[in-house]
């Protein structure tokens, strides 16, 4: 049985300043997944006191009162509102944790019945529930590679790479809308391995996100990291072209 604690909190959605999806939730403080590239909602966390350890970001913290804010919210924003993204400092579909996974459902159920579509990201299992959501929705999965072992070591507490995929084909073969965020892609003095391979497994995905790894010292200690990431990002134009597959290049990933 997983640790889950519970909070209330006075507000849900919010505009966000980011390079994709504009109004965004995140209904779980911390996150079970516990990633090591490390994780930037965790430093923002811990730099402003919200967490004080990585165990306690590890034992996420569900917002009791997450359906009823939305309910407030909703009537007064839904027409402002393109899409709404889960999550950008947690994960909706944080594994082995149902209640988390099943309010992440009822909510895109309820943001939905607004006519707002949603976009979510995770590295957990998407719930089959989601084929009987709007087809507007998008979901996604992070997918940096497909070594069992790396991911182990990088997001100890997240669902395996496998595991991953398949739900994500599933949603596809239903018609759902998918795509694949392959982000902090690492450089090959953390693991050499063949981008290549990653695209072919993906190869049913609408769209595909690449970006670098930022914040860690053995990448930036790589010193071909410019070309390296350029070389990749390229891999990626090339293959989504040939696939018919939309993409974007994170800021700071193609510096030509
Ligand atoms: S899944 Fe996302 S929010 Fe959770 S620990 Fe990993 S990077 Fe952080």
């Amino acid at each position: 049985m997983h640790e889950l604690q519970h909070i209330t909190r006075k507000s849900m959605l919010y505009k966000t300043e980011v390079e994709y999806g504009n109004w965004a939730m995140n209904h779980v403080q911390g996150c079970s997944h516990g990633c090591l590239y490390p994780c930037y909602a965790y430093l923002m966390a811990k730099r402003f006191g919200r967490v004080s350890s990585y165990e306690q970001w590890c034992t996420p913290a569900i917002v009791d009162n997450t359906l009823e804010l939305l309910a407030k919210e909703l009537p007064k924003l839904a027409k402002k509102i393109d899409s709404v993204q889960l999550c950008f400092t947690t994960d909706p579909f944080m594994y082995g944790y149902d209640e988390i996974c099943q309010m992440s459902v009822d909510a895109i159920r309820l943001i939905n019945s607004f006519d707002v579509p949603c976009t979510a990201l995770s590295k957990g299992v998407l719930p089959e529930e989601l084929k009987s959501l709007s087809q507007k929705n998008a979901y996604g999965i992070t997918l940096i590679s497909l070594n069992e072992q790396y991911r182990q070591k990088t997001e100890p507490g997240a669902a395996p790479y496998v595991e991953r995929i398949a739900s994500l084909k599933k949603l596809h073969d239903n018609g759902q809308q998918t795509w694949v965020s392959i982000e902090p892609y690492p450089t090959p003095n953390l693991l050499e391995q063949d981008l290549g391979e990653i695209l072919k497994t993906i190869s049913f995905v609408d769209k595909i996100i690449f970006g670098r790894t930022h914040y860690n010292k053995v990448v930036s200690a790589y010193k071909q990291c410019r070309e390296f990431y350029n070389e990749q990002s390229h891999k990626v134009i090339d293959f989504c072209q040939e696939n018919d597959i939309a993409y974007h290049i994170k800021d700071g990933t193609l510096q030509e």
